[in-house]
């Protein structure tokens, strides 16, 4: 863990745009308060065009570490010293340590899942239906394999999107990886372990929006995850819970990535509990609008 000088906070933050409405600033300085670290983070609004000026006024400044977001979790690969290598394979950053080193990339969205993931079951060896095929689907995919996940169904509208990821998971793993045109009611096979919807479908103001799938093929058998953080509750996770089978709402890998991120900065495993009730002050309670 970083010694900073008395008084002096270890200073963190993100560069995205636009920047408004990011929690994980709430949840990590809930996570410094409980934990006792004179520490903040600084949500910037920075666009491309100012990512390398903003990343060496960062370094400048002492700070520890920072986030990026859209549209910057490409751009700030080629101001980077190191990537891990899940990173790597991803192609996209959403986390940045500073260290004696030099700055090292890392991305942290689908290790966020993963970890969720494993407070319910193992996804070694796990049967994965995994439903789109943009940058939250691409790094769950990758450490989904890399956690040895056996098979992984990536299901996209757009199949060539789908058939990028399933190769870089077939060239990179040895999970099984296969794409599949997503061009009417999915039926999901009834070996199916876990259910991740990882498109855009559902999030707010959108709220009704459902992943088209068969809801009679989702058995008591399968975990059903949804990514979408608000509201938390989606129709696929309502779909699923009438078809008695368990769900993992969005926000648990939001917390999840968060606490990843701190971890990374301080060394320390933060309290996901604490985090968990801040990021649900920071985005609230959607209303359904007819209840
Ligand atoms: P992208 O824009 O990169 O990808 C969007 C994906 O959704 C694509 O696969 C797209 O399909 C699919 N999609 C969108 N609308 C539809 C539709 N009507 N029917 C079928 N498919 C559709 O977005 P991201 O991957 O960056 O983000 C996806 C979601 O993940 C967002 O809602 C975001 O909030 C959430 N997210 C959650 C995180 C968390 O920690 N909980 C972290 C990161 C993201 P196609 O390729 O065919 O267009």
């Amino acid at each position: 863990m970083p010694d900073p000088t008395p008084l002096m906070p270890a200073l963190t933050g993100s560069f995205s745009s636009p920047a408004g409405g990011n929690p994980t600033g709430a949840m990590a300085e809930a996570a410094y308060a409980h934990h006792g670290i004179l520490g903040r983070y600084v949500n910037c609004d920075v666009l491309p065009e100012r990512l390398a000026d903003a990343v060496r006024g960062a370094v400048a400044m002492g700070w520890i570490g920072f986030n990026l977001s859209l549209p910057n979790k490409q751009a700030v690969i080629e101001l980077l010293d190191g990537l891990a290598p899940s990173a790597a394979l991803i192609g996209a950053v959403n986390c940045v340590q500073v260290t004696n080193s030099g700055l090292i990339g890392h991305n942290t969205d689908g290790q966020g899942f993963v970890q969720a993931l494993r407070v319910r079951q193992d996804p070694h060896g796990a049967r994965v239906v995994l439903f789109g095929a943009g940058g939250a689907a691409r790094a769950i995919a990758v450490e989904l394999a890399l956690a040895g996940a056996a098979s992984l169904t990536i299901v996209n509208r757009h199949v060539e999107r789908a058939e990028e990821i399933a190769r870089i998971v077939r060239d990179n793993s040895r999970t099984d990886a296969m794409a599949v045109a997503w061009d009417g009611p999915f039926a999901l096979a009834a070996d199916t372990d876990v259910v991740v919807n990882a498109t855009s479908i559902g999030l707010a103001p959108d709220v009704e929006a459902r992943v088209d799938l068969v809801a009679a093929s989702i058995l008591p058998s399968m975990l059903v995850c949804d990514v979408i953080p608000n509201p938390p509750d989606t129709v696929l996770l309502r779909e699923a819970r009438a078809q008695h089978a368990a769900t993992l709402d969005g926000r648990s890998m939001l917390v999840n990535q968060a606490a990843i991120n701190v971890a990374l900065w301080l060394g320390l495993d933060p309290d996901r509990a604490v985090m968990r009730t801040a990021l649900d002050v920071a985005i609230g309670d959607w209303r359904h609008p007819t209840s």
